[in-house]
C-alpha cells in the first residue's frame, strides 16, 4: 500500500532499491540501484535541500518572511524552491547566462524568482553570478545563502537518512556503495554512516569523470553534468568543496564520458530506469567494481536524478552523434566488447 502524505516535504527520502539483473547478469555481486528520482522534486538533492532549510531554521538563520538565496540551476534549485515555498520563504536561484531555459522555466513554475548572471567573466567582477548572489544576501533583510557546496547539513541528510536506509534495505549485507561526487554530500555522508554501522567494512567508491580532479585528473573539460572537481584557473580558491570530506571515500573509478553515456542509455533500455548521465557514471563504475567482487558481496549504486531532464542529450541519438559519443547503431557495440 502506498503511503498517503500530509506534505510532499515527507515524500523525500525513502527511495527504492531496483536490482540491476540485466546490466549485472553473469556477475557474482549483486548490484541495486537506489532510484533518487523517486524523491518528490525529482533528485536527491531534495534531501540536502531539507536538511539546509530546517538547519538554518534552528540556528536562526532564517525565520519567518526570510528569503532563501542560491546559485544553481539545477537539482538543488528545485529542491530549495519546493522546501522553501512549503515552509513560507520567499526563494531566489541565481542562474548562469549560459544554463539551458528550461532549467530556470521550472524554478519559476515552482515558484522561484529567477536571476540570471554571468559565470564567464573572471570572479572578481562584480558582475560574476556568485557576487551577485552575494549581493542578494547582503541587501535583502533576512536573506539566507543554502551554499550547498560548504554547508555541513548536506552531508548530514545522507547520514541521517540515505546511509540509514540503504543498511536497512540491504538488512546489513551492503559491502560497496558507489555514488558521483559533485558537492560530495552524498558520498560523504552516506559513505560515513555505512562505514560506521558496518564497522568499517564497506567499501565506498567514488564515480568520477575521467579526468575531474576527485579521482585525481587534470581537470580539463568532461561532459557528464553535475558531478566531479576542477580549478578555474583565475577563479576558484585552491580547495574541495566542505560537504566533501576525502577520508569518507576510499577508492575512485574514472570513467570516460562516452561510457557513462552509453551505460545511462542501457539503463533505460534495459533496466527501465531512465537516468540522467551522472547515474550512468555511477552505475558504469559499480558495474566495473563488481566485477571484482564475489557472491558475498553486494553493492549499492546511487542514481541522483532522472533522464527527463536530458531527453535533448544523452538520450537523443542525434545529439549522441553529434558529440561522437555513437558511432552506429546503438552503440553498444563497444561497451559490450569491453566488458
Ligand atoms: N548528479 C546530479 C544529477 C546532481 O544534481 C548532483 C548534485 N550536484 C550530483 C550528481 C552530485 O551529488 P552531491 O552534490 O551530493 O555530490
Amino acid at each position: 500500500m502506498a503511503a498517503v502524505h500530509e506534505s510532499v516535504l515527507d515524500a523525500i527520502g525513502g527511495t527504492p532499491l531496483f536490482r540491476l539483473a540485466r546490466l549485472g547478469a553473469g556477475l557474482a555481486a549483486p548490484v541495486y540501484a537506489k532510484a533518487e528520482f523517486f524523491n518528490v522534486g525529482g533528485s536527491v538533492k531534495d534531501r540536502a535541500a531539507l536538511s539546509m532549510v530546517l538547519a538554518a531554521e534552528r540556528e536562526g538563520l532564517l525565520k519567518p518572511g526570510g528569503t532563501i538565496v542560491e546559485a544553481t540551476s539545477g537539482n538543488t534549485g528545485i529542491g530549495l524552491t519546493i522546501v522553501g515555498r512549503q515552509r513560507g520563504y520567499r526563494v531566489i536561484a541565481g542562474v548562469s547566462d549560459r544554463s539551458a531555459a528550461e532549467k530556470s522555466d521550472i524554478l519559476r513554475a515552482y515558484g522561484a524568482e529567477v536571476v540570471t548572471a554571468a559565470t564567464s567573466v573572471p570572479r572578481e567582477d562584480p558582475s560574476h553570478l556568485f557576487n551577485v548572489v552575494r549581493r542578494l544576501v547582503a541587501e535583502i533583510p533576512g536573506a539566507w545563502l543554502a551554499d550547498q557546496y560548504d554547508n555541513p547539513a548536506n552531508p548530514d541528510a545522507h547520514l541521517r537518512t540515505t546511509g540509514p536506509e540503504i543498511w536497512e534495505q540491504t538488512a546489513g549485507r551492503v559491502t560497496h556503495f558507489v555514488a558521483g561526487v559533485g558537492t560530495g554530500g552524498s558520498i560523504t555522508g552516506t559513505g560515513e554512516y555505512l562505514k560506521r554501522v558496518s564497522g568499517g567494512a564497506v567499501r565506498v567508491v567514488g564515480a568520477d569523470p575521467e579526468s575531474s580532479m576527485y579521482g585525481g585528473g587534470d581537470g580539463s573539460p568532461w561532459y557528464v553534468e553535475s558531478i566531479g572537481h576542477f580549478l578555474h584557473p583565475e577563479t576558484v580558491e585552491d580547495r574541495w568543496p566542505k560537504a566533501y570530506r576525502a577520508e569518507a571515500v576510499d577508492t575512485f573509478e574514472c570513467i570516460p564520458d562516452r561510457e557513462s553515456l552509453l551505460t545511462a542509455r542501457r539503463l533505460a533500455r534495459e533496466e527501465g530506469i531512465l537516468a540522467g548521465p551522472s547515474s550512468g557514471t555511477a552505475v558504469a563504475a559499480a558495474l566495473r567494481v563488481a566485477r571484482r567482487l564475489g557472491p558475498d558481496d553486494l553493492v549499492v549504486v546511487l542514481l541522483p536524478d532522472s533522464g527527463r531532464s536530458y531527453l535533448s542529450k544523452v538520450h537523443s541519438d542525434a545529439w549522441m552523434r553529434q558529440w561522437g559519443f555513437l558511432e552506429d547503431g546503438d552503440g553498444l557495440r563497444p561497451l559490450l566488447d569491453a566488458a
